[in-house]
């Protein structure tokens, strides 16, 4: 264990619970929005983005029942590597990476801290750049994750709870103003000005996971 590793543990409230209370919430949450995830791409994209999410995420629940015992890094690892099989479409390696690349950070530490979380959260979404290429603006998840990330920079030193409270807060502000951007990645940028007036489903599902993150905390 690296001494880094013994600072966060040595105040860390989180552990493999806590992130298996994370990713069934999520799940929950997917499902009770699925149809209106799936309304908001009907109007900029395939109308699939609920289905597809629930479907990985009720596989997700399926890998849970067998992980018992794993640290909350592997969890996600899984988690991640679930959802590239079973979602499909963009959101399913743009969110499959993203898990992956949160539960590559915590590596194999059995519990963390905020501040190790929210170097989880930015290697989450250093992958879902990497991978899509979006900029602030472009239209995607990425105008949800950004300032939720920058909302938890902001709480450094903050309780958990409170720091993913501003983080999920910050993250539905980033889906509601996406309303008034044009698309310029993914399915939505072929409607090009007509993408306008619309909010992006990606962006509403990030909020929705932040929110998971939120009352697993609480
Ligand atoms: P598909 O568009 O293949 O049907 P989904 O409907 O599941 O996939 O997901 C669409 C969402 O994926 C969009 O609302 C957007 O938030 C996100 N998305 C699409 N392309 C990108 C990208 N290049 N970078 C980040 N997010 C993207
Ligand atoms: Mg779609």
């Amino acid at each position: 264990m690296s001494a880094n590793q013994r600072i966060r543990g040595a105040s860390a409230p989180c552990d493999a619970a806590f992130v298996t209370r994370w990713l069934r919430g999520c799940a929950a949450q997917i499902a009770a929005h699925r149809d209106y995830l799936t309304q908001l791409d009907a109007a900029v994209g395939d109308a699939d983005h609920g289905v597809n999410l629930d479907r990985g995420f009720v596989a997700v629940g399926s890998v849970l029942e067998a992980a018992d015992g794993l640290p909350p890094g592997e969890l996600l690892v899984q988690a991640g590597s679930t959802l590239v099989l079973r979602v499909g479409g963009a959101a399913g390696p743009l969110y499959g990476t993203a898990f992956r690349e949160a539960g590559r950070c915590l590596g194999t530490a059995r519990t963390f801290g905020v501040a190790h979380l929210t170097e989880a959260l930015e290697a989450a979404l250093q992958g879902v750049t990497a991978l899509g290429a979006a900029v602030e603006g472009d239209k995607t998840m990425v105008d949800a994750w950004l300032p939720a990330i920058r909302a938890l920079r902001d709480q450094a030193g903050a309780a958990l709870p409170d720091a993913l409270h501003a983080a999920t807060v910050a993250a539905e502000a980033g889906a509601a103003a996406t309303t008034a951007m044009e698309a310029r990645k993914g399915r939505a940028s072929y409607l090009g000005p007509r993408s306008v007036g619309h909010q992006d489903p990606g962006a509403t599902s990030t909020a929705l996971l932040f929110l998971a993150l939120e009352r697993a905390a609480g």
